[in-house]
């Protein structure tokens, strides 16, 4: 969606008061949240397992699945807290949380949308993955 404000939602909060967190282990990189997010707040790219030091091995099974494909918050600071994107993700893999400091940190959940807080890193990472995602076919 346009980085434009022409035509956003009615959003709740200034910038710089929530933030969007993603857990890696549930995200697929279909990318609602980028198509959703009036902030342009999300990209979605491959990335290597090396960038994702928390993955499950349920999570790099994902990951390996989806071409490596991830989103990322690149542009958190520009988040309004309209819950959009924790709406539109297919895998609840997207949770609001209060920013708490200057320097952007975040630490609690603002109880935006339906997401799974709960869902994190189950198990340690398989140190022994490949560092490049296959080809998407
Ligand atoms: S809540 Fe999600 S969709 Fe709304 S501005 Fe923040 S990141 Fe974008």
């Amino acid at each position: 969606m346009s980085s434009s404000d022409a035509g956003a939602p009615d959003c709740r909060h200034p910038a710089g008061v929530l933030r969007p967190v993603i857990d890696p282990n549930r995200c697929e990189g279909k990318a609602a949240c980028a198509a959703e997010c009036p902030y342009d707040v999300f990209l979605v790219r491959r990335r290597a397992r090396s960038e994702l030091p928390t993955l499950s091995v349920l999570g790099t099974v994902k990951w390996w699945v989806h071409g490596g494909l991830q989103a990322e918050a690149v542009n958190a600071d520009r988040c309004h807290g309209c819950g959009l994107c924790v709406n539109a993700c297919p895998e609840s893999a997207i949770r609001l949380v209060r920013v708490t400091s200057a320097r952007g940190s975040a630490d609690a959940d603002a109880g935006a949308g339906t997401a799974g807080a709960g869902a994190g890193a189950d198990s340690e990472p398989d140190a022994s993955a490949s560092t490049s995602p296959p080809p998407r076919r």
